[in-house]
């Protein structure tokens, strides 16, 4: 049932077609972001004409009960209704296409979210004390009973319950927007102290790549152990299929990428490449929620950036199994939100207390190369 709605209401994503030939952060196509802003905006309009409606549905059957000119006023009760009714329709058809089309956010994220369910379950209540109401008016209309004064005050009150009831709803919504009950949720890293973070080692704007300090040298042996030892971090994601990014210039061709940014749905499950432990949970406005780990033979760093959330229990120190999954994808810092990705980086450390330095190589050779596979090991789902 959900995968027919969902088929239905899919929004063909253009960011799928990002692991082909060039794996670089495509732009959103502009009608994806129009459809985005469209569903959005009648979205928030429903909420103006509901509650237009139904506040004034509830005044006009207040004057009908005082007995103000009776069929004016409840002419306007049923003008009111009408508004009420087309914008739960509203609400219903543009809130599947969001939740199901995979226009804004993955299906997942809303359904892991506790503000959503709450924001649903408020919905369900409203059509639920609806019923009544709306059967009775529909009977009034077609004149198969008589309107009585006291369903009249009935229905008042039902629609000033409604009223709240849409209230509790943007507030609801209004948190989801803003991160809260998502689970798991986002930790707040503290800042550096400056002794472990050089300064200039984390640059602006998709820069989140390991600075080269200019003592970390890569030898064939190294290269030899990290193939052992790395696997694909992305479930999804075949190497043979990818183009590396690693050279490609970033932040107006002042500096190149050095990572491989993979492609995946919002949420995908990040497995650790490799054995070894949590160096660093980081936070930075370019690369968002970031991992940075250490392999089992302390000579590598991994970086895993633009998070949308860590694993639940995951801390710095934290030993590390090949498999062990350590977040989702997702877009936080600079990444586009159409084009949810990770940015994974590999740097030959000196020492890897400075879990922001190293030499970067290029990922793709090695995870193409890479005899290891995800064990799941301790795997956390
Ligand atoms: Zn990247």
């Amino acid at each position: 049932m959900l995968a027919v709605l969902r088929k239905l209401f899919r929004v063909p994503e253009r960011h799928k077609e990002a692991t082909g030939p060039r794996n670089a952060v495509p732009a959103g196509p502009s009608w994806a972001v129009d459809l985005r802003l469209a569903l959005a905006w009648w979205h928030l309009l429903a909420l103006a004409i509901g509650l237009g409606g139904v506040w004034s549905r509830a005044r006009a059957l207040r004057a009908w009960r005082r007995g103000s000119t009776a069929d004016d006023a409840l002419r306007r009760a049923y003008t009111g209704d009408a508004w009420w009714g087309l914008a739960a329709l509203l609400w219903l058809s543009t809130g599947l296409w969001r939740l199901l089309g995979g226009t804004e956010k993955a299906t997942s994220y809303y359904v892991a979210s506790h503000a959503f369910r709450l924001k649903m379950a408020l919905f369900l209540v409203i059509i639920a004390i609806e019923v009544w109401p709306m059967r009775t008016l529909v009977r009034w209309r077609r004149r198969t009973s008589v309107p009585s004064p006291h369903d009249a005050l009935r229905i008042e009150w039902i629609s000033y319950l409604q009223c709240a009831l849409v209230g509790a709803m943007v507030l609801a919504a209004t948190a989801m927007a803003r991160g809260y009950g998502i689970a798991p949720a986002p930790r707040a890293v503290p800042p550096l102290p400056a002794s472990s973070a050089p300064p200039g080692a984390l640059l602006p704007a998709d820069s989140v790549r390991m600075a080269p300090s200019g003592t970390e040298t890569v030898t064939d042996e190294d290269i030899a152990l990290l193939t052992r030892e790395i696997a694909m971090p992305l479930d999804s994601v075949d190497p043979s299929g990818l183009h590396s990014n690693f050279d490609e210039r970033r932040g107006g061709g002042t500096r190149r990428h050095q990572a491989i940014d993979l492609m995946a749905a919002r949420r995908t499950p990040i497995h650790a490449a490799a054995a070894g432990r949590v160096l660093k949970l980081f936070t930075s406005a370019a690369g968002g929620l970031m991992v940075y780990a250490a392999d089992s033979s302390e000579r590598w760093i991994m970086l895993y950036a633009h998070l949308d959330g860590y694993a639940p229990g995951l801390r710095d120190g934290a030993p590390l199994a090949r498999g062990q999954l350590i977040g989702f994808v997702g877009s936080t810092g600079n990444a586009q939100a159409s084009a949810p990705h990770l940015h994974f980086a590999i740097a030959r450390s000196a020492d890897v207390r400075h879990w922001s330095r190293g030499r970067a190589i290029d990922p793709l050779p090695v995870l193409r190369a890479a005899t290891g596979t995800l064990s799941r090991a301790g795997a956390a789902r």
